[in-house]
C-alpha cells in the first residue's frame, strides 16, 4: 500500500503541468483501486470544477461545475469529510449532471483534499456495481489526498489565471510595497563541480589563494558599503564572512584537497559542500539558513576562479532583485537607492538576507510559491509586503490601487514617525514609556527621539551567533559599549545570553528531545558560570563612565537562579573593582517573566529584583503549550487568549509601584498595546517599526477611560472576543485607522 502511494505521489510530482499531473493522479488511482472511475474536482471561486477524470466524459473536464454544497461531491467539500455510498443516486443530495455521463455508476467514495484547513478539492472514485467501498479503500484514498494536498496547492497556484488576478503567495521578510522591473541576480556558479585532476598542485593553490584574496577584498568592500547604509551591527556579518575565508581549518581543507591532485574548482566544491551539509543537517532554522551563507561564499570563490574580472551591476533605475535564494552579499551588491525590493523563491524570514532587508527597509518576499525566477525576467513586479503576495505584470488598476495604498502608508508612517519627536503622554497627561527592542537587526537611530525612552530589550544571542566561537570579553565589551553609547544616556536593558530552545549556537551543539523545555537561557548560563561571568564583566566594563546599563536574565523559573545571578554579578563587580583599582558601579538586575512559574512567584521575588520585563512570546508559548515556531499549530498561538490576558493582569496587579515592562511582540501591535495599557502596563518595548503607531495610540487615549474595557477583556470567553472588545473600543474613539487589516 505504502509503495503504491509513494509511486502515485512521485509520478504526480514529476509531470510538467498541473493538467498532466492531475490526469496522471486519476489514472493511477483508478488503476490502483481497480475501480471504474476516478475524478478530481478543484475548488474555484466557491464552486467545484471537474478538473481531471478517468471514466467520466472528457468533454466535461474544465467546464462542468457544482456549486458549494451541491450534489454529493459539493457536500463532501462543504462538510470536509469523506462520503462512502453503496448507491449514490439514492442519496438525497445526488445531482445528475448530464454532460459528465455518470449514469452508469452506483458505488461512490469521495474524500476532501485539505491543506492547512483549506478545502482545495474533492477526489472521487466510482464503480458500476452498487457496493460499499471497504475501510481499507477509504483509508487509502484519505491518505492519498492528505499526501497530495501540498502539491495540489502549489500546482493550482501555478495555473494560468485571469491576468488581472495573477499573484503568488509568499512570506513577508520585510514589510512594504514595491513596484519595479525584476532584475535576475547573476546566475551563480554551481557548487557541484565535476571532479577534475590537475597537473600542478602548486599552481592550483596559487589560483585558490588568489581567489580567496579577491573574494575577501570584494566582501570587505560590500561590508563597508552596507555599514554606511544600514545602522546596525549587520556589518559584523561581513566580518564573519571574512573570518571564515581566513579560517585556518577551511584553508587547510582546501590545501589538502589540491595536494591530493584535485583542481582548485573541485577542491572548493568538495570542501564547501561538506560545510554546507553540516549546517543543513542542523535542526534549528536559524542555523540551517546559515548554510546559504556558506554556499554563497563557495559560489563566490568559484566565480573568482572562473571569471575574475566580472564587472559590478550598472543600473540606471531601481529594480526588484530576484533569485532562487537571495543571499546577504547578493543584496549588498546593489546600491541601496537602486534596490526597490527583493524576491527570493527559497529562504526563510530568519535568513541574513531577510534580516538585512528589514534593517535596510527594503520590502522583501521569501518562499514565493508557484513561480520560477526565469518567469520574472524583464517583467514588472509588484511586492505586496503587507499581505505577502507577489504580482507579475500587474494590471494598471492593480498598480494604481497599490500606489495609492503605498502613498497612504508612507504618509501614515511619516506622520507616526514625526510623533516620536515628542515625549509620550496619554491624552489625560499620563507618561507612558516606549522602549526599543534591539539586537542584530535594530534601527537604533530612533533612540535619539524624545518619544523613545531607551532600549527595553537588547537580545545578545544574535551577537553570539554571528561569531564562530564564543566572542571574547573584549569583543563583547565593544558591541555593548556601542549600544550603550548610542542610547545617549537613556537606559539600556541588555539581556544575558538566551540560547538553547530554537537558538542553539553552532559551536555549542545541544541535542535535546524538548529543546524549549531544556537547557535554555539562565539554565545554560548558570551551568557555565565562566561564560556568564565573561558576559557580565564585558557588560560592566562597557558601562564604565556611562551608567545606563541594566542587566536582564531570561527564562528564570526558580528563586535560586535569581540568587546565583545576583551573587555572580556582585563577584564580577568586586573583581573588576580590584583589577581597575577603583570602585565599579553595579548595574540594576532584573528578570524576564516568561515561564508560568515566575508569574506565580513574582510577588515573592520582587524584593530581590530591580525590575521585571514580561516576555509575552514565551509566556504565551508556555501557558498555552504551543510551540511558537510551529506553523502547524500557529492558529493556537494567541496572546489574546483569556488565560494569557489573566496572567498579564495578575503580573501587573502584583507589581504596583514596581519597575515593570513588557517586551514581547504584543507590545508592538496596536491591539496588544491597548490591551496592556488597559491592564496597567506603562512601559512597552517593541521593534523600531512599531514605535510610531503605538506612540500615536497612547497620545490619543485617555487612560482614565479604560476600566470598562478592562472589565470586558477580563470577562471575554476567547481570544476573538478579547480582540473584538479592543477593536470596538478603538473604533468608538475614532481610532479605526489603528485597527489592523486582519482583525
Ligand atoms: C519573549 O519571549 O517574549 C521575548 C521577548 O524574548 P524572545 O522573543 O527573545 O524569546
Ligand atoms: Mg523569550
Amino acid at each position: 500500500m505504502i509503495s503504491t502511494l509513494r509511486h502515485i505521489v512521485q509520478r504526480v510530482s514529476q509531470a510538467n503541468t498541473v493538467e498532466q499531473s492531475m490526469a496522471e493522479l486519476v489514472r493511477l488511482t483508478r488503476a490502483a483501486m481497480q475501480t471504474d472511475c476516478c475524478s478530481l474536482y478543484l475548488v474555484e471561486e466557491h464552486s467545484l470544477l471537474l478538473f481531471a477524470t478517468e471514466g467520466l466524459s472528457q468533454d466535461a473536464v474544465g467546464h462542468s461545475r457544482l456549486d458549494w454544497g451541491e450534489g454529493v461531491v459539493g457536500l463532501v467539500a462543504q462538510r470536509e469529510e469523506p462520503l462512502n455510498l453503496a448507491d449514490a443516486p439514492k442519496h438525497k443530495a445526488f445531482k445528475l449532471l448530464p454532460e459528465v455521463q455518470e449514469e452508469a455508476y452506483r458505488a461512490f467514495l469521495a474524500v476532501p483534499v485539505i491543506h492547512r484547513r483549506q478545502a482545495l478539492g474533492v477526489l472521487v472514485v466510482q464503480q458500476r456495481l452498487a457496493r460499499q467501498f471497504s475501510e481499507e479503500e477509504e483509508s487509502f484514498l484519505i491518505t492519498l489526498a492528505s499526501q497530495l494536498a501540498p502539491q495540489l496547492r502549489e500546482r493550482a497556484l501555478s495555473r494560468p489565471q485571469d491576468p488581472k488576478l495573477i499573484h503568488y503567495p509568499a512570506l513577508v521578510a520585510a514589510e512594504g510595497i514595491a513596484i519595479a522591473p525584476a532584475l535576475l541576480a547573476r546566475p551563480k556558479m554551481d557548487l557541484v563541480q565535476p571532479e577534475r585532476r590537475a597537473e600542478s598542485p602548486e599552481r592550483e593553490w596559487q589560483r585558490l589563494e588568489q581567489a580567496l584574496l579577491a573574494t575577501s577584498e570584494e566582501l570587505a568592500e560590500l561590508g563597508g558599503r552596507i555599514s554606511e547604509e544600514v545602522e546596525s551591527e549587520l556589518a559584523l556579518l561581513f566580518d564573519c564572512f571574512l573570518e571564515l575565508l581566513a579560517d585556518a581549518d577551511l584553508r587547510l581543507a582546501l590545501r589538502n584537497c589540491v595536494e591530493q591532485g584535485w583542481m582548485a574548482e573541485t577542491a572548493v566544491s568538495k570542501v564547501v559542500l561538506e560545510y554546507v551539509g553540516q549546517f543543513e543537517s542542523m535542526s534549528d532554522d536559524y542555523l540551517r539558513e546559515r548554510a546559504a551563507d556558506i554556499r554563497d561564499l563557495g559560489q563566490r570563490l568559484l566565480d573568482q576562479l572562473a571569471r575574475p574580472s566580472l564587472a559590478p551591476y550598472r543600473l540606471d533605475h531601481p529594480v526588484i532583485l530576484v533569485a532562487k535564494e537571495i543571499t546577504a552579499t547578493m543584496l549588498a551588491e546593489i546600491p541601496r537607492q537602486k534596490l526597490a525590493g527583493i524576491v527570493s523563491i527559497k529562504g526563510g524570514i530568519n535568513s541574513h538576507a531577510a534580516i538585512l532587508a528589514r534593517a535596510m527597509g527594503v520590502p522583501a518576499l521569501v518562499a514565493v510559491e508557484g513561480i520560477k525566477p526565469a518567469q520574472m525576467a524583464d517583467k514588472t513586479l509588484l511586492i505586496d509586503g503587507l499581505e505577502g503576495r507577489l504580482w507579475l505584470e500587474p494590471a494598471s488598476e492593480v498598480v494604481r490601487a497599490f500606489e495609492a495604498l503605498e502613498r497612504g502608508l508612507e504618509r501614515r508612517s511619516a506622520r507616526f514617525r514625526r510623533q516620536l519627536a515628542e515625549v509620550c503622554h496619554s491624552r489625560n497627561g499620563e507618561a507612558v514609556s516606549l522602549l526599543l527592542n534591539a539586537g542584530l537587526d535594530a534601527d537604533e537611530s530612533v533612540l535619539g527621539k524624545a518619544g523613545v525612552t531607551g532600549v527595553g530589550l537588547y537580545r545578545t544571542e544574535a551577537l553570539f551567533m554571528a561569531y564562530n566561537q564564543f566572542p571574547t570579553e573584549q569583543q563583547q565589551e565593544r558591541a555593548y559599549r556601542r549600544v550603550l553609547e548610542r542610547a545617549s544616556g537613556k537606559p539600556v536593558t541588555i539581556r544575558t545570553l538566551d540560547v538553547g530552545g530554537d537558538k542553539p549556537l553552532p559551536y555549542l551543539p545541544i541535542r535535546e528531545d524538548n529543546p524549549f523545555l531544556g537547557w535554555r537561557g539562565v539554565r545554560l548560563s548558570l551551568d557555565h558560570p565562566d561564560l556568564f561571568l565573561t558576559q557580565v564583566r564585558a557588560l560592566i566594563r562597557a558601562n564604565e563612565g556611562l551608567g545606563n546599563l541594566r542587566i536582564m536574565v531570561p527564562m528564570v523559573s526558580r528563586l535560586d537562579e535569581i540568587q546565583s545571578c545576583r551573587r555572580l554579578l556582585e563577584q564580577a563587580v568586586q573583581e573588576l573593582g580590584e583589577e581597575l583599582g577603583r570602585p565599579v558601579t553595579a548595574p540594576a538586575l532584573g528578570i524576564m517573566v516568561e515561564v508560568p512559574a515566575a508569574l506565580l512567584q513574582l510577588a515573592r521575588w520582587w524584593p530581590l529584583l530591580d525590575f521585571v520585563s514580561v516576555g509575552s512570546n514565551d509566556l504565551t508559548q508556555y501557558l498555552l503549550a504551543v510551540d511558537r515556531n510551529n506553523a502547524q499549530v500557529g492558529a493556537s498561538f494567541d496572546s489574546f487568549h483569556p488565560a494569557v490576558v489573566a496572567a498579564l493582569a495578575q503580573i501587573a496587579s502584583h507589581s504596583a509601584d514596581q519597575d515593570l515592562s513588557l517586551c514581547g511582540e504584543l507590545a508592538g501591535e496596536t491591539l496588544g498595546a491597548l490591551l496592556l495599557l488597559t491592564l496597567g502596563y506603562r512601559q512597552l518595548s517593541m521593534n523600531s517599526g512599531s514605535l510610531g503607531a503605538i506612540h500615536f495610540l497612547v497620545q490619543h487615549l485617555d487612560l482614565a477611560e479604560l476600566p470598562a474595557l478592562r472589565e470586558s477583556v477580563l470577562a471575554a470567553a476567547d481570544g476573538e472576543e478579547v480582540r473584538r472588545s479592543l477593536v470596538e473600543f478603538l473604533e468608538g474613539q475614532g481610532l479605526g485607522e489603528l485597527v489592523p487589516a486582519n482583525a
